[in-house]
């Protein structure tokens, strides 16, 4: 495999970002208008915020369109596309009980219709899969090899299952119609311009943290994840689009913590006076993860740069923000 060359600029270069209102899709619009790319956004809102489309909007390279792609995708006849980045779907938990068929519809049908946008646009396509994709691990950290071990029919499938339906719908175009292809396999990510109250236990610690409420610590709290801050993401997401590999990579920071650890530690770092509840922990939660990021790190000079520490500070002084 080929060391991965980083451009130091796209200007001329069109990126096409869907679910650009969303965190981390809007994280990855500034990275592109900042390297002088042109960026066209397409969202419907499910779960994004107008105010990352404001912020967005103040660079004249940006473009932006209220539209569901699962319906119909605007009309980009004449329109030159570079880059179709596959960001839109809700993910997170609290939306897999409430919003499920709108998840697994973008996740396959608004999957299909970017492809299709790609192979007519002759346009390079990255498809942002998930460390869900594992389910419920049974090795640990997961590579990239490990096919999962996810319940298709619990909680959690509408999610897990569609996005496994993408990646496979992602490698097909690649073989039948050599649309050229990427998939990375985000792990838990945080940062600013998450919502607030979108549920992910990051937000929530922050917010219970700041307000002195009690952090809600699902089950024992034994259960680990590994968090990602959102421009360290960006940079592993960025490499990998700009790779010559096919084959799904992982993405995120191997610093891993169990839920207790992480609560206790974000109680440290704000200074905050709240305590710890324990509430029922939900079905089909995983055990255990962490990425194994060496297939990256083998091509790329990508490291996690962002401190747990540091990251949760930028949060919490983005929440009070708002
Ligand atoms: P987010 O909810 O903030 O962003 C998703 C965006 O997609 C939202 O703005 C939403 O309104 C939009 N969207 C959803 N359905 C749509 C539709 N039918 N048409 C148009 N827009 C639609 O979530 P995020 O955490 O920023 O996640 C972004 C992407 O990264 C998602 O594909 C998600 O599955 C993936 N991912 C994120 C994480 C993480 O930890 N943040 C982990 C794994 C994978
Ligand atoms: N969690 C928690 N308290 C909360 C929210 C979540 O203890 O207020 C736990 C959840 O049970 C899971 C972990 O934190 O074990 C990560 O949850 P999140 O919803 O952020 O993402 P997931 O990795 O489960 O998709």
């Amino acid at each position: 495999m080929t060391k991965i060359i980083l451009p130091t600029s796209m200007e001329g270069k069109t990126v096409l970002i869907a679910g650009a209102a969303g965190f981390v899709p809007s994280t990855l619009a500034e990275h592109y208008l900042n390297l002088g790319a042109k960026v066209i956004g397409l969202d419907n809102f499910i779960t994004g915020s107008q105010s990352n489309i404001d912020l967005l909007s103040k660079n004249k390279n940006f473009e932006f369109h209220k539209t569901n792609v699962y319906e119909a995708l605007p009309d980009f006849k004449n329109q030159k596309i570079d880059y179709i980045m596959s960001m839109a779907s809700p993910a997170s938990p609290i939306d897999f009980a409430i919003i499920p068929i709108e998840i697994m519809r973008v996740n396959s049908e608004g999957t299909l219709k970017l492809l299709e946008l790609a192979r007519e646009k002759g346009a390079r396509f990255l498809e942002a899969s998930t460390s869900e994709v594992y389910g419920d691990p049974e090795i640990h950290p997961q590579t990239e090899d490990y096919v999962g071990h996810v319940n298709p029919i619990g909680p959690r499938s509408c999610y897990d299952e569609s996005k496994r339906f993408a990646e496979a719908m992602t490698m097909s175009f690649h073989h039948k119609y050599k649309v050229d292809t990427r998939i990375v396999r985000i792990f838990n990510t945080y940062g600013p311009r998450m919502r607030p109250n979108d549920g992910r236990v990051i937000p929530n610690f922050i917010t219970q943290a700041m307000s002195g409420a009690d952090l809600t610590v699902y089950g024992d709290g034994t259960q680990t994840r590994s968090f990602c801050y959102s421009t360290d993401l960006v940079a592993a997401i960025h490499n990998v689009l700009m790779s010559d590999d096919v084959t799904p990579f992982n993405c995120g920071n191997p610093d891993e913590y169990t839920m207790l650890e992480t609560a206790e530690l974000i109680i440290k770092i704000l200074g905050s006076k709240s305590k710890i509840k324990h509430l029922p922990l939900p079905k089909d939660d995983p055990k255990r993860r962490r990425p194994n990021i060496g297939k990256l790190q083998a091509v790329s000079d990508y490291a996690p740069l962002v401190k747990f520490e540091d990251g949760i500070r930028a949060t919490a002084e983005y929440f009070k923000s708002l």
